[in-house]
């Protein structure tokens, strides 16, 4: 009787794909089931369960010169897994990339994943536990599968589907393409500013993001800052031009402003590298393997995030101070005070 209905289910499913792509390069869409059944079967799970999950980067990459959008019906006809059921997953990565699916099994930490150009496809079974990471082996070895050189993002994405962590973080690595110890460090920074500086009536925030790192696209998502909205200001610096006197990891430089009132608030804003340290090693010479274990560590803190938020210094804000350090080519922590001025303007478009 099982075997009849799961028939019916899969028949379904082909029907559901025939039907509904007319003109839609179906034949291409529909050639990814074999591969995401195959998976599930690998996983031991079935359409529906509890513990299956799906990563793509479908919506994003284009095959063939077409967007990808089709695929997302597909793989949720095929899973039932769904964004508001909180178990399909995206990630950002640029238009001429490869189409990957992952698929993933929250209880045993495994995943199958496939990678398809829309007429072949090839997959790679993943175990993620903390112990399969651990072996200084395991990115050289996955990399050479399907998941290819997207392996960190894949991995990295899982560990926060695996952590259970809210909607609005998952969005910012989403957007970022990977989860990575600076996405961690502006959701902190975000949470805790949203905490402690709340916006007032009448009053928004415009964020200087000085250096500009990984950590600002966790800004974006839970701001709603743009660049073009001009309310997200990037402004690289390198290190010699934002030392400061304690062992915070800067952030950059928020304006709490008020329009009808023509003023406002600055705040300079960071991490504090010491709460950090307690948690987890994180630092630039931390391997990629070790990297996803700090990570992982640190998502049990999301709800913490205001004790790692450091206000380095408040000052008042006027509409003159506003547009100096909005300004292009100025040092807004020279501007501040905090740093003699700058000799060379060079950056060197660090990451953390
Ligand atoms: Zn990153």
């Amino acid at each position: 009787m099982r075997t009849v209905t799961k028939m019916f289910g899969r028949l379904a499913v082909c029907l559901f794909v025939l039907l509904w792509l007319p003109g839609s390069g179906f034949a291409a869409v529909s050639g990814i089931t074999p591969f995401v059944m195959d998976a599930m079967k690998v996983l031991k799970l079935e359409k529906g369960a509890e513990d299956l999950g799906v990563l793509t980067n479908a919506r994003y990459v284009r095959l063939g010169g077409k967007t990808t959008e089709q695929y997302v019906p597909v793989l949720e006809a095929l899973t039932a897994c769904s964004i508001a059921k909180g178990n399909l997953l995206f990630f950002n990565e640029r238009p001429e990339e490869s189409l990957l699916v992952a698929l993933a099994n929250r209880k045993t930490m495994q995943a199958v994943v496939i990678r398809y150009d829309g007429s072949q496809g090839k997959s790679k079974f993943l175990s993620l536990k903390d112990s399969d990471i651990q072996d200084p082996e395991f990115f050289w070895n996955a990399t050479l599968g399907a998941a290819g050189k997207e392996t960190f993002h894949i991995v990295s994405i899982l560990s926060a589907w695996f952590a259970n962590t809210p909607y609005d973080f998952r969005q910012c690595a989403e957007l970022h393409g990977h989860l990575c110890p600076g996405i961690l460090f502006g959701y902190f920074t975000v949470k805790g500013l949203l905490q402690k500086y709340p916006l007032l009536p009448g009053e928004e925030y415009i964020f200087i993001a000085s250096p500009n790192e990984c950590k600002d696209d966790a800004f974006q998502v839970l701001l709603g800052l743009t660049p073009g909205k001009r309310n997200l200001i990037v402004k690289p610096v390198n290190k010699k031009q934002i030392k400061t006197n304690t062992e915070m990891l800067l952030s950059g430089i928020i304006l709490k402003w008020s329009r009808s009132k023509q003023q406002g608030l600055g705040i300079v804003v960071g991490i504090d590298s010491d709460a950090i340290q307690k948690v987890t090693k994180v630092n630039q010479q931390t391997p990629r393997n070790m990297k996803i274990l700090a990570v992982r560590k640190l998502l049990d803190h999301l709800d913490d995030s205001a004790d790692f938020f450091t206000a380095e210094r408040e000052f008042p804000l006027s509409k003159a101070l506003k547009e100096q350090l909005m300004q292009a080519g100025t040092n807004p922590y020279v501007l501040l005070g905090m740093m003699p001025a700058a000799t060379s303007p060079k950056t060197e478009g660090e990451q953390r």
